[in-house]
């Protein structure tokens, strides 16, 4: 039987990107000592508090379907929570929750993009990117954002590729690269939008995680909180990948279409999931300093080491839980060198490649590893790199 051509062409054919990742894994399962630098998740667990907080609604009764847009309480609590820390008034009616941000970025897709409409983004990019933009039917267009502008895209790089477009996501603090899009290349950007009448998706959901420079909203610049759709999520702010919590703020307009796109898919979050979001937003932004805290001190680690060979050069981190490596000196490419690495030194890493194009020749370490594995692992990592320049 011939599946869909949609969900047929998600991965548009080619390698994920993730063989390093698998043969890494199964080398771990030969029981071979690998340090794991390649997943976006942190090496402690949800916050008991939170957990206890998940319980006690669950036992009390928080079991069955709940509000599928989301919970008043939590569509108030995060509406709040961005009206605090961007400054442009939200109310709960721009909010829907969503299990987790992946799901919200589909949805987003579905809600702005018609099948064959052309989607930007920009490469480097998460890996899921180009294949949620397929899986809704509409057409990925990268844009290249190079290395040697600091891995931020040019205004007019879009702008050349807009017409025709319909919308354009965007990710800062940038999972791969740890850029922070500074002011003046969201206000370019925001310009291209407001010209071509692009909607925005801006993926945030590592808006916790700045280490220099300033988390801007693009949502809070001119014109463009009618244009733009926010996604947010628990998974990196809070430690709780697992319990798939994120949300959707746009326009109330596009917000009340996605529920009825949710009513028709996933049918909401479940209710105890969302009272514990509920009980951590209602902690202020201290436990999220606690939860960041281990990536800021290991890339003052990397940075450190860095500083002391000449081989390895990195992107200077400002955000997320990553640190891009430029490994062009030693001769090979991202993958070459991740696939050295891993047999050379049991460390795993991410190719830039596996990102796109624009982040060849580089690697993605993420700083996902106890302080002392991972200064281990950087420090034999550069002197790797080392022996082969
Ligand atoms: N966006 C980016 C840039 C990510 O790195 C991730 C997860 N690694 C997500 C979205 C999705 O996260 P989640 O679905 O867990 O909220």
């Amino acid at each position: 039987m011939k599946l869909g051509n949609r969900i047929l062409n998600i991965t548009g054919g080619g390698s994920d990107g993730w063989d390093v990742f698998y043969r890494a894994r199964a080398m771990k399962a030969e029981g071979k000592p690998i340090l794991e630098l390649t997943i976006g998740e942190h090496d402690i667990r949800t916050h008991p508090d939170i957990l206890n907080a998940m319980h006690a609604s669950a036992m009390g009764g928080h079991t069955g379907y709940a509000a599928i847009s989301g919970t008043l309480a939590l569509r108030q609590a995060v509406a709040d929570r961005i009206t605090q820390r961007t400054g442009v008034p939200t109310r709960p009616n721009n909010i829907l929750i969503t299990p987790g941000g992946q799901s919200a970025l589909f949805a987003a897709h579905m809600a702005v993009c018609d099948e064959g409409s052309r989607a930007l983004f920009v490469d480097p990019y998460y890996a899921t990117y180009p294949g949620t933009i397929r899986g809704v039917g509409a057409v990925p267009v990268p844009i290249a954002a190079h290395a040697r502008n600091g891995f931020l895209p040019l205004a007019s790089d879009i702008a050349a590729e807009a017409p025709g477009a319909v919308s354009l996501m965007i990710n800062s603090p940038n999972n791969p690269t740890g850029v922070i899009y500074d002011a003046a290349t969201l206000t370019g950007i925001a310009q291209v939008c407001r010209d071509h009448d692009l909607w925005l998706i801006s993926d945030e959901v590592y808006d916790t995680q700045v280490w220099d420079g300033t988390h801007i909203s693009p949502r809070s610049l001119p014109g463009m909180a009618e244009r733009t759709l926010v996604i947010g999520s628990m998974s990196k702010s809070h430690a709780m990948t697992g319990s798939r919590i994120g949300w959707i703020c746009a326009p109330e307009d596009v917000i009340a279409r996605l529920v009825t796109l949710a009513t028709h898919t996933t049918y909401g979050v479940a209710g105890f999931v969302q009272d514990a979001a509920c009980f951590a937003l209602a902690q202020g932004d201290a436990p999220e300093r606690a939860v960041a805290a281990p990536f800021a001190r290991r890339r003052q680690i990397t940075l450190d080491l860095l500083a002391g060979q000449n081989v390895v050069r990195a992107v200077p981190p400002q955000g997320a839980m990553y640190t891009m490596l430029d490994i062009r000196a030693a001769g090979m490419t991202g993958e070459g060198f991740a696939n050295a690495l891993l047999d050379a030194e049991g460390i795993a890493v991410m190719p830039g490649e596996s990102f796109g194009q624009s982040a060849a020749g580089h690697i993605r370490v993420a700083m996902t590893i106890a302080d002392a594995d991972y200064e281990q692992a950087v420090r034999r990592l550069l002197g790797f790199a080392a022996t082969l320049a």
